[in-house]
């Protein structure tokens, strides 16, 4: 739980960064999580959400990455780039890149409106589309017969291949060729894995994490299909003593973006608790 090794290494190349250039402007948020946010702006880093405007300052590439465009209009701009990109989302934005240079329709299984799926998507430059279950009804009529599939990184294997599975059976009659990449996250994997694991043995569940956290969100899913109580916050603050009535066995895990010090809060906040008789 906690950070993910991609999230550790971005904030560490920012950290490094700001100490020999002073100042760094991330473009979007480093993680989804106000509180890392503010301590890393505290130090240097802070947040802007285009490369206008950043006044001579370094921009840095969270780790969810972005589009070859931001990269061009940086270098058109004389603008210095620290790049922090996931190595793994890095492998799917070169797999969009040579998909769509090979002919095929990208589809990206995830969250249209997420950066790292906008990001991958401009690396197939125009030739892509983001897609989840729900837009499988009303897919366009216009896609090519040979289609790749790619997914999200941060989503949840069993519903990549169900996807897969419902997009070849809708399309099978115009569909000439189908390729499959699997460019999941084995860190989500196995963390959304221990999730499920925790979730039969407890009687209520913690997911901590930015709401707008893909990866907080798909464990908070993972942990209800457990069918056990879940409730998602970001930080102790979230925490409400009634959810603890009668409650024996608490589990807790955080996404992927969530900070140690939040998750070791919330820990101490639930042991007194306990000790003071109502967990
Ligand atoms: S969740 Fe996986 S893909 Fe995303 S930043 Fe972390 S290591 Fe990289």
């Amino acid at each position: 739980m906690g950070f993910c090794w991609g999230v550790r290494r971005a904030i560490e190349m920012m950290e490094k960064a700001v100490q020999e250039r002073g100042r760094i402007v991330s473009l979007g948020p480093i993680v989804h999580n106000p509180q890392v946010v503010d301590t890393l702006a505290e130090k240097g880093i802070q947040v802007a959400s285009s490369v206008e405007g950043v006044d001579g300052a370094s921009i840095a590439i969270t780790a969810h990455g972005t589009g070859p465009d931001v990269f061009d209009e940086a270098r058109s701009q004389d603008v210095d780039v620290v790049d922090t990109t996931c190595p793994i989302v890095s492998r799917s934005q070169r797999w969009a890149r040579k998909l769509a240079e090979s002919g095929f329709t990208v589809i990206v299984y995830g969250d249209a409106d997420h950066r790292e799926v906008k990001g991958v998507l401009s690396w197939a430059r125009g030739k892509g589309i983001a897609l989840t279950e729900e837009d499988l009804g009303s897919l366009p009529e216009d896609l090519s017969s040979r289609v790749a599939v790619i997914s999200q990184t941060t989503q949840s294997p069993a519903r990549f291949a169900d996807f897969v599975s419902s997009l070849l059976k809708e399309r099978l009659d115009a569909i000439g060729e189908l390729r499959v990449i699997n460019t999941l996250c084995d860190v989500t994997s196995s963390q959304q894995a221990a999730a499920r694991e925790l979730a039969r043995e407890v009687d209520l569940m913690l997911v901590i994490g930015g709401r707008n956290s893909a990866n907080t969100r798909h464990l908070v899913e993972v942990c209800r299909e457990e069918g056990v109580v879940t409730h998602h916050i970001e930080a102790a603050s979230g925490l409400q003593d009634k959810w603890f009535e009668g409650c024996q066995r608490v589990g807790v895990t955080a996404g992927a973006s969530t900070p140690d010090s939040a998750v070791e809060e919330v820990v101490r906040r639930i042991q007194a608790l306990a000790k003071a008789g109502r967990g």
